[in-house]
């Protein structure tokens, strides 16, 4: 058959109309799954933040009220629009001097919707301070100031919570390693910052995490993103940005607040938790549910687990498995049948396992617990 000009043309219409429906199906579809869930733990709701990110009004290139759209694709329950105070490299075009008003534009567009907005900043220093956001700021303005320390004494003033960002960044720390100097020392000594960011962006820091355990700090893992999220992780190939993981009494911003003030937080980035025993146990326990569908010497359970997160576990039970050898992953929102040895016949066991893909010091990992039935 001979395709003549007319055919062509609607022949490359059709394909056109088929291929952006099924780009809109897909991206639907995209759009259903990219919202970041994990279940509360008992006693706490588990918020998902992002508490620090840019915006037109310091070095990012989006509008307050895109990272709020951003952020509640993403299913997260907080953010904190963290522009820096000191660095204005878009002031001919938005000339403004205020540094309240990105907080103030996002706050804004988040009215309707259950997403929370906390108030921040970045303090944007040479070394040896470095970068430190402080968030449930009163009055950013105030801490435009040029002394370093009077502007960590005014943060905590205004009863802000301080983290040090990306304390490995290789523009600060060439090699790559976090540690003190003595500015941190005396912001230390002074009670001047309370968390430490174990991962930005894309990288992770085990020193970061043993200041943090040192220190009495609060882990934290943020985006620190600059342009469209979806640049930076590419959400059809199952990419989400960092998150801290909040465990709060309630979802509130003072509930927020406390439980940062008290360290209950954790840091969740690529497929990797990182953060103390004592959330991250209870954590993956509740997004793994076991459900037994046989008896016998050879009992099969299917594990379903509820989360985002692809767990990898490494058998530590009394007994060995059937169908898996000692480490197997248990896919995020999936079902992994196991079949268990038991070697005789049980009303219910337990099942232990080590959970490689989270952290609680950079050498090790939580345990957790699994009553069957
Ligand atoms: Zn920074
Ligand atoms: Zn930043």
């Amino acid at each position: 058959m001979k395709t003549t000009p007319v055919k062509l043309s609607l022949i490359v219409a059709c394909t056109f109309l088929i291929f952006s429906q099924t780009w809109a199906q897909e991206n639907n579809a995209a759009m259903d799954t990219r919202a970041i869930e994990f279940p509360d733990i008992p006693g706490y709701v588990t918020l998902k933040c992002d508490l620090h990110m840019h915006t037109v009004f310091s070095d990012g290139s989006l509008w307050p009220s895109v990272r709020v759209r951003e952020a509640l694709m993403d299913g997260l329950d907080a953010i904190s629009i963290t522009d820096h105070l000191e660095y204005q490299p878009k002031k001919k075009d938005i000339p403004h001097e205020d540094r309240n008003r990105g907080y103030e534009l996002a706050r804004e567009a988040a009215k309707e919707s259950g997403l929370l907005v906390v108030p921040g900043a970045e303090i944007t220093r040479g070394m040896p301070t470095g970068h430190f956001n402080a968030i449930f700021v009163k009055d950013a303005n105030a801490l435009n100031q040029k002394d370093v320390l009077t502007v960590f004494r005014e943060a905590k003033n205004q009863g802000a919570i301080v983290f040090w960002n990306h304390p490995h960044w290789t523009a600060q720390k060439p090699n790559g390693v976090a540690t003190l100097t003595e500015m941190h020392k005396k912001l230390l000594e002074e009670d001047l910052f309370a968390g430490i960011e174990v991962v930005n962006e894309t990288t992770y820091s085990d020193e970061a995490l043993e200041l943090a355990q040192e220190h009495n700090l609060a882990i934290i893992g943020n985006s620190d993103v600059h342009g469209p999220i979806d640049w930076g992780w590419d959400v059809s190939r199952a990419k989400h940005r960092p998150v801290t993981l909040v465990f709060a009494k309630e979802k509130s911003l003072e509930s927020m607040k406390e439980a940062m003030e008290d360290r209950r937080t954790a840091a969740w980035f690529d497929n990797t938790l990182v953060g103390e025993a004592q959330f991250l146990g209870p954590l993956v326990e509740q997004s793994l549910e076991v459900s037994r569908s046989s008896d016998g010497l050879v009992p099969r359970v299917v594990i379903h687990n509820h989360s985002d997160a692809d767990f990898i576990l490494e058998n530590l039970s009394d007994y060995r498995l059937h169908n898996q050898a000692k480490v197997f992953i248990v896919k995020a929102h999936g079902r992994t049948p196991i079949s268990v040895k038991t070697l005789e016949e049980l009303e219910s066991f337990e099942l232990r396992f080590k959970v490689l893909n989270a952290f609680t010091s950079p050498d090790t990992h939580p345990e957790i617990r699994l009553k069957v039935d």
